[in-house]
């Protein structure tokens, strides 16, 4: 019986997409094996291509792959490979022609191929699948066949409702290998919502950047924006629980307050703010500035109570004075960031921002990140520490860890070991708990009572 395995490198999108390719490879008659056997038929590779870290980290798994498994074909897809096919194929050596780097808008042809593959024959199948495709005369264009019936390791489900994006920040490669932004119409997310809601108590609802979503609304009516979205599906919905990705600071305003405040939204937001200095957000052509970050802040915090407020922050762009990186830290300290996910500048090839020269010495960047962390692990101990006596829901995720205790994820985004009096409660349950104390901000964030 043929076998396959799959890495996925990356953000929850691609996670996402890696479980659609799971399904389609096991209903096409494929086995999911685990890396350690002996050869599977097939190794899919899912990259990224974020940072050049990203890249590094993808050619070193590939490289790993044809190394490690002579018998094995290497099919390698996502963000890199849309944008670094040639690159790419240089790493296999050997001349075998086992590596296949699929590249193109047609993103679905993944979750196709397996159907068609025989004896592991990829470009066979890539042959039968485009002729097949010309004979029905289907359009090529399938994004949103991205829709995995299952999550692996994942109590929570994840729903795909947006692609791409429409904003030009020059830093950025992920749009150049996505393109622009396409959503997935109204009527379909709340139907592909209700299928998840009957085997999960929250979905999370992810895309390149979900503040651009602009779907078909109901009935041909104009498109919704994302609080129409919202309303929509909270209104079409009994039970499920809504957790949403990152949101632009710029794209909140109080009608999106007013629908976050619902009791089915989760109380964590994440915003993807990158630097609070005027000048850097110009440079970085990010249409905001430190009083939007704050007006978003506000109407959040408004929308809930003391939600879990995480942002993205990248330090050491081209240009960024020690006072430029002051007034975002400042700005960030201000506003006591639950979490922070700093990322040192990398330079992007195909980007406006490659070109830049005033590049900052990577010893300032080091330290720039370094505080950013300890700001980052501050906010964190202090959310944690005003939540302690209060309740929330936890999803549990693992039925037992160590003696009596499960571990789940809170409402409120933390990662909680709960104290279970004896009883093993199953992975998607959700249980109302009392937080007790800190943990240990490694493998968990709060220990709590519940069950
Ligand atoms: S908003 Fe900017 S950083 Fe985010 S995906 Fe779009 S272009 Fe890239």
């Amino acid at each position: 019986m043929p076998s396959f395995f799959i890495q996925t490198l990356g953000c929850k999108l691609n996670q996402l997409e890696s479980e659609a390719i799971t399904d389609a490879f096991s209903q096409a008659g494929f086995v999911l094996s685990s890396q350690a056997d002996s050869s599977p038929s097939v190794i899919v590779i899912n990259t990224c291509t974020v940072t050049s870290k990203a890249d590094q980290k993808a050619r070193r798994v590939i490289r790993k792959a044809l190394h490690d498994y002579p018998d094995s074909r290497v099919l390698v897809t996502g963000c890199y490979a849309q944008l670094a096919q040639d690159e790419l194929y240089k790493l296999e050596t050997d001349g075998k022609k086992r590596l296949f780097v699929l590249k193109g808008i047609n993103k679905d042809d993944i979750l196709n191929l397996p159907k068609y593959l025989d004896n592991s024959d990829i470009n066979g199948a890539l042959k039968k699948l485009t002729q097949t495709q010309k004979a029905e005369g289907k359009e090529r264009n399938g994004i949103f066949q991205f829709n995995p019936s299952r999550f692996s390791g994942h109590t929570r489900s994840f729903l795909k409702i947006q692609d791409g994006c429409n904003e030009h920040c020059t830093y950025c490669r992920i749009r150049l290998a996505r393109g622009a932004s396409v959503s997935l119409d109204a009527e379909e997310v709340l139907s592909r919502l209700r299928i998840l809601e009957q085997n999960h108590a929250e979905a999370v609802l992810t895309g390149v950047n979900i503040s651009q979503y602009n779907g078909a609304g109901i009935n041909g009516n104009s498109a919704f924006n994302l609080a129409q979205l919202l309303e929509y599906l909270l209104s079409g919905t009994e039970k499920i629980a809504i957790r949403l990705s990152s949101l632009a600071p710029d794209r909140i305003d109080e009608s999106l307050a007013k629908i976050l405040s619902h009791k089915r939204i989760r109380p964590h937001f994440h915003l993807s703010v990158q630097s609070g200095s005027k000048k850097i957000l110009e440079k970085m052509n990010r249409s905001y500035n430190g009083e939007t970050i704050e007006k978003a802040v506000s109407l959040l915090r408004r929308a809930k109570d003391d939600p879990f407020l995480a942002c993205d922050i990248i330090t050491g762009f081209p240009g960024e004075t020690t006072a430029d990186f002051e007034e975002t830290f400042n700005l960030c300290k201000k506003i006591n960031f639950s979490w922070i996910h700093v990322f040192p500048y990398s330079r992007r090839p195909g980007t406006p921002a490659y070109l830049f020269t005033d590049n900052v010495h990577s010893a300032k960047v080091t330290k720039r990140v370094q505080l950013f962390t300890d700001l980052a692990r501050q906010g964190r101990a202090d959310y944690v520490r005003r939540w302690l006596g209060r309740e929330v829901d936890v999803l549990i995720e693992k039925a037992k860890t160590e003696k009596f205790s499960c571990r789940g994820i809170s409402e409120n985004y933390l990662k909680t070991l709960v104290r279970c009096n004896g009883e093993t409660l199953p992975p998607g349950t959700v249980v109302r708990c009392n937080l007790l104390e800190e943990g240990n901000f490694e493998d968990f964030d709060v220990v709590a009572v519940g069950g």
